[in-house]
């Protein structure tokens, strides 16, 4: 069967805005418009149709990276939802990853907002071109030039600005397209009355400024095009629309500037002209030209490969997602090759074959079934037993590893517990298909208490997980205060033998140790170096004297927290002929580096904050000295008109319900935005009053 739309009318774009800059508005009308959904939801009536899941649409805010489609002009446009919160940065990153291109929503009266900053540096980092969308017009406040020259002071972005409003606040009515150069109008009905008027007359009011708009953007352009620039030198009033056009698709696609567009979703004015501009734009999946992978388990041996459909497939599961309809489906984007619906392909992490039963196009929570799936799709299957998000699908002939993609640790947990015995069976289920599909929200027991601890990024998810159980499972449960992951390690470096001899007639056990331990490398986890010489202690046994070493590690040792960063050298030990065994080892092995962390200087970590506040004047005073309130540490000010930016970081433990804190202390004119950034060494004190808190005899 050939193509539908050939490759290079393919678009898979994503959709970045700070909460509440109006990304569930701006898809559902780029659906409507386009004709895919009949019907416009509203996000305030709680009716979006990309927000389904239930508690989503109370909270107004897009958690799940769900994907769409929609048709424009011949062009087939994928819309992969990309969440807006930080406490989902994995699941940005993950979204990242499969996009050729995005769309950045920013709020004509806020302009760029600090958590709009994180999600606009993880696009650079993954080299995806960017437009902009200013949204918002009709708000009282809106002001355009501001809102873009805001990408340039925060983003460090290069702005270009494609149209000009005409009116704003309650006066928006139009704009000056300033490449097709005409004029657009709207009415009070929106995109259902849009009024093209191809030229502009010299006498119109706007003309004097928008001609000047229109130079300067040319001008822009052929700053960085060396093509345009040629045209320009020769004769400005020569260059067409389309060689523009040609030029800033150029300059996008290379990153180098980022178009901007504006109008209002809510009020219906501008959707039109952003379709427009995804597809003049944004890339296909041919412009992003060749990809390398890796031979699976060989990391140095490179595969690069073409997104065309005659070469081998290869796709990447970005999202797993339970449907109460269908079960599990696996979100994937194919890179290259294609594949019909039933036929076999490869995990390469696993090695274990997967029969990809159903292929289906989502539309929010609508589907329809696709008989194959090509080089740049997008698509949902249903069948994938073993995969999970970030695992490479390939062709078996030609098995290949995408890019995996790696995902923080969490850095909180709360405690968990079925309010009754029916509910345990539930809870236990729940939480099986809830880390299934988000890699970065995990669950485990813990051992003194039998409680079931669930962990994952911040306050906010964990919140949304213990709602989603509520609601899509029926579990009740009562849940602990947040508390923070806290990590142990060793500074200095102790030296310890120990023997574990047992001798209760029969066999009896035998095993001997001499290791030291000591502080790693940040980022290293848990090293294990054997330097025994001689055979002291035979070679079977060693793997069982590193596996007692990382049980005691892993578990933690003074605090009780797992241990990082840290080495165990295995210098010495012997053996018995009869009595060893790897039990014994392992026993030794445990017991040698439980003696050993005390004497190493041990000390507390804990997750470090990176917060950035924006907030009016007169409020910095109060903001700074309570960070100094919360052991933070003030890393930088600037100030934008009558409002500055504080960037600090900040221990995790001393950031919960810092939300309420901050609105009553600035009557709710700040926001802030925070992520982790890395773990350090609790004070003394601190730390000391932590294992008091936990009823721990221990003191550092
Ligand atoms: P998201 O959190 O980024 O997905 O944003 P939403 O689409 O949920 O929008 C947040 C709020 O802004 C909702 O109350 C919308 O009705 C409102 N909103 C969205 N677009 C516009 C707009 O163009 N103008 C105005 N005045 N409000 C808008």
């Amino acid at each position: 069967m050939p193509r539908t739309v050939p490759i290079e009318k393919m678009r898979n774009i994503g959709i970045m805005a700070h909460i509440d800059a109006g990304k569930t508005t701006v898809t559902e009308r780029l659906l409507y418009y386009s004709g895919r959904l009949h019907r416009m939801g509203e996000v305030h009536d709680g009716a979006a149709t990309m927000d389904y899941m239930a508690q989503e649409r109370e909270r107004g805010i897009t958690i799940t990276s769900a994907a769409t489609a929609c048709e424009w002009n011949g062009f087939h446009v994928n819309i992969i939802d990309t969440p807006g919160h930080i406490d989902f940065t994995a699941e940005v990153e993950r979204s990242l990853r499969v996009l050729d291109g995005a769309v950045a929503v920013f709020c004509a009266v806020a302009g760029v907002q600090p958590q709009s900053e994180t999600v606009w540096r993880q696009a650079q980092r993954y080299h995806v071109p960017r437009i902009a969308l200013i949204n918002k017009m009709d708000r009282v406040g809106a002001d355009f030039y501001k809102a873009v020259q805001s990408m340039e002071t925060r983003l460090d972005a290069h702005p270009i600005a494609l149209q000009w409003p005409i009116g704003a606040e309650d006066e928006f009515c139009g704009l000056i397209d300033l490449v097709d150069w005409r004029m657009v109008r709207w009415d009070k009905d929106g995109e259902e009355n849009h009024q093209v008027i191809s030229d502009i007359a010299d006498s119109d009011e706007f003309a004097e400024e928008a001609e000047l708009h229109r130079h300067e953007l040319i001008e822009t352009v052929a700053s960085v095009d060396d093509e345009l620039m040629e045209k320009y030198v020769h004769d400005e009033h020569a260059i067409t629309s389309a060689e523009l056009k040609q030029a800033i698709r150029r300059c996008t696609l290379a990153s180098q500037l980022t178009p901007v567009v504006l109008g209002t979703a809510l009020r219906n004015k501008g959707t039109r002209l952003l379709l427009d501009a995804v597809v003049d734009y944004l890339p296909s999946p041919v412009d992003m030209g060749e990809f390398t992978g890796t031979k699976p388990y060989e990391p140095d041996t490179e595969i690069v490969l073409k997104p065309d459909d005659s070469e081998p497939f290869v796709a990447l599961a970005f999202k797993i997602l339970s449907d109460p309809h269908v079960g599990r489906l696996t979100f994937v984007r194919v890179y290259s090759g294609q594949i019909k619906a039933g036929q076999q392909v490869i995990n390469a992490r696993t090695g274990r074959k997967e029969r990809l039963g159903r292929l289906i196009e989502m539309h929010a929570d609508e589907r329809t079934d696709l008989q194959e799936l090509r080089a740049g799709d997008i698509g949902a299957v249903i069948g994938c037993k073993d995969t999970t998000t970030g695992d490479t699908l390939c062709d078996p002939k030609k098995p290949i590893t995408l890019m995996n993609l790696e995902f923080p640790e969490p850095v909180v947990h709360i405690a968990i517990e079925p309010k009754t015995k029916g509910d345990q069976e539930k809870l236990g289920r729940a939480l099986v298909r809830l880390s299934d599909e988000d890699p970065t929200f995990r669950v485990r027991a813990n051992q003194e208490t039998g409680q079931t601890i669930i962990a994952g990024m911040g306050e906010l998810h964990l919140e949304i997980i213990i709602d989603r159980m509520r609601r899509e499972f029926n579990v009740e449960a009562s849940v602990g205060r947040p508390m923070v992951a806290y990590r142990e390690t060793v500074r200095g470096s102790a030296k310890v033998e120990r023997r574990f001899v047992r001798q209760s007639g029969g066999r009896g056990q035998y095993a001997h140790v001499v290791l030291t331990l000591e502080g790693g490398k940040k980022n290293t986890g848990f090293v294990f170096v054997d330097k025994t010489t001689g055979g002291c202690i035979p070679k079977e046994y060693i793997p069982a004297v590193e596996k007692g070493c990382r049980q005691a590690i892993e578990s933690g040792i003074v605090t009780g927290y797992p241990m990082v960063d840290v080495q165990v050298t295995l210098t010495y030990g012997s053996y018995h002929e009869v009595d060893s065994s790897d039990m014994a080892f392992q026993i030794a092995g445990s017991m040698a580096v439980k003696e050993a962390a005390p004497k190493a200087d041990p000390a507390l970590l804990e997750p470090v904050m990176k917060v950035e506040v924006i907030v009016p004047d007169e409020y910095t005073g109060d903001v700074i000295g309570d960070f100094d309130r919360r052991r933070g540490r003030l890393i930088g000010m600037e100030s934008e008109g009558n409002t500055q930016v504080i960037n600090a970081f900040v221990p995790l433990s001393e950031m919960f319900g810092y939300a309420n804190d901050l609105r009553g202390r600035t009557q709710g004119r700040a926001t802030y935005a925070m992520e982790f950034d890395h773990y350090s060494v609790v004070p003394k004190p601190v730390a000391n009053e932590i294992m008091e808190k936990m009823g721990s005899g221990f003191r550092f």
